[in-house]
């Protein structure tokens, strides 16, 4: 009998066999509230009608005109779209299929833009798993292990942490911002570094907002050494955060944005944007690949679009996460074994940790597996998987919030109870 790689994990034990709004049914037709949205994907919610009927239209007419040997509407439409919401100057755009992928076109665009060789990432921070994306992951050692060599001329340096550190914000942006300029002096003079690349929220790594003058730091020391600032909105992109991308909590310009995951409601297609003058700089031909920008994939991120801007899905995230943020830290409040509560919008983490302040791997799985249980499906992240995230679809409504919390809350007592 062929089966499955064992690298591919379950999660959960859910067969899903089909998906509507906030909601997906198992193959007896049971209901699960999706707080997962396919890692952040499913940013309309699971087949979101106007999604399905611009895919379905797409279908019928051009699946594929690979992009770099004929150009087809639907990209130039999404191009022309997204102008509309991307930073001013990032007016350049150019397109694959995955997170990593672009990560990696962005680390090419780097490099190539600038003649030097080396990025600097975060400890903590994920940008995937393809080698060229693992080597800039330090967060999950299970990305890393076993491959090496790595792709060399990358440096890592600390994210600010308050809650692991045990300070004020202010006190871990600062040492945050003192141990990269020790980096600039030690490891990666200016003269041989590229760029930085950093997540508004740190995603796998535990659900850590990037504090704003700490991206104002970056950005300041970008700007004084001619470093390209890369900003990684692969999971905090279109609305995800309560404003349209992460960093605009911070008020910081990108040289380099990337987006993927939420921008087309579950069909693979990221983006990768720039201004003119660092985009000219790509050498033709050496980016992309055979499947990059696909028709119907374009189509889709386009009717996504239009949703999230019509339907008020950015204004809806900043509200119903105040609003499950609220519910989730009186359930921390009723249980010490939930230390931090924390995230922007819609992108929520609950940090399990024991009372000698250790991580709580234990009973971060039972509430996450009690949660499911009870119908409620979430992930887990953090280095020691010791934070049970909460990514529900961007439309999920007050209503399902409350039961998300009600469901939470009896799946953390159950895992408190052992
Ligand atoms: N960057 C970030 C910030 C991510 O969260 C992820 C995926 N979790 C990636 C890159 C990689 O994306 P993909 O899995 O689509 O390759």
């Amino acid at each position: 009998m062929t089966e499955l790689s064992p690298a591919l994990k379950q999660a959960t034990p859910v067969l899903a066999a089909r998906g509507e709004g906030v909601y997906l049914y198992d193959e007896s037709d049971r209901r699960y509230l999706d707080f997962t949205a396919g890692i952040g994907v499913t940013s309309t919610g699971h087949c979101h009608p106007r999604v399905v009927e611009a895919a379905q239209r797409q279908v019928g007419t051009l699946i594929h005109g690979q992009y770099t040997t004929v150009m087809h509407k639907p990209l130039l439409d999404l191009t022309e779209r997204l102008g509309q919401v991307l930073p001013e100057g990032l007016d350049r755009l150019f397109y694959v299929n995955s997170g990593s992928e672009a990560v990696e076109a962005s680390v090419r665009l780097a490099r190539h833009a600038t003649g030097r060789a080396n990025i600097i990432a975060f400890q903590g921070g994920f940008h995937g798993r393809t080698m060229g994306a693992a080597a800039l992951t330090s967060s999950g050692v299970k990305v890393r292990a076993g491959i090496g060599p790595m792709m060399p001329g990358v440096v890592f340096t600390p994210f600010p942490e308050p809650y692991r550190q045990q300070c004020s914000t202010e006190e871990a942006v600062r040492r945050a911002l003192a141990e990269f300029d020790q980096l600039l002096v030690t490891q990666s003079s200016p003269r041989d570094t590229a760029a930085i690349i950093v997540e508004p929220v740190l995603g796998e790594g535990g659900y850590i907002p990037a504090p704003p003058d700490f991206l104002a730091g970056l950005r300041r020391r970008a700007d004084a050494h001619g470093i390209l600032l890369i900003v990684d909105e692969v999971q905090t992109g279109v609305g995800r955060t309560g404003r349209f991308w992460g960093h605009d909590h911070a008020g910081v310009r990108p040289d380099i944005l990337i987006t993927a995951k939420g921008l087309a409601s579950g069909f693979p297609i990221s983006a990768i944007a720039a201004g003119e003058e660092l985009m000219s700089k790509a050498w033709p031909g050496s980016q992309g690949g055979t499947y990059g920008g696909n028709a119907v994939a374009a189509a889709a991120a386009l009717a996504t679009l239009d949703v999230v801007e019509q339907e008020g899905l950015v204004a809806n995230a900043a509200e119903q996460g105040a609003r499950l943020v609220e519910g989730l830290r009186k359930v921390a409040a009723d249980h010490p074994v939930i230390g931090d509560v924390r995230g922007l919008g819609l992108m929520l983490g609950n940090e399990f940790t024991t009372p000698e302040g250790t991580p709580d791997t234990a009973t971060a799985s039972r509430a996450h597996a009690a949660a499911a249980e009870a119908g409620l499906l979430l992930l887990t992240c953090g280095p020691h998987g010791n934070v049970v995230r909460m990514i529900p679809p961007l439309i999920v409504t007050a209503e399902q919030v409350d039961a998300a919390i009600e469901l939470w809350a009896t799946a953390v007592r159950s895992a408190v109870a052992g």
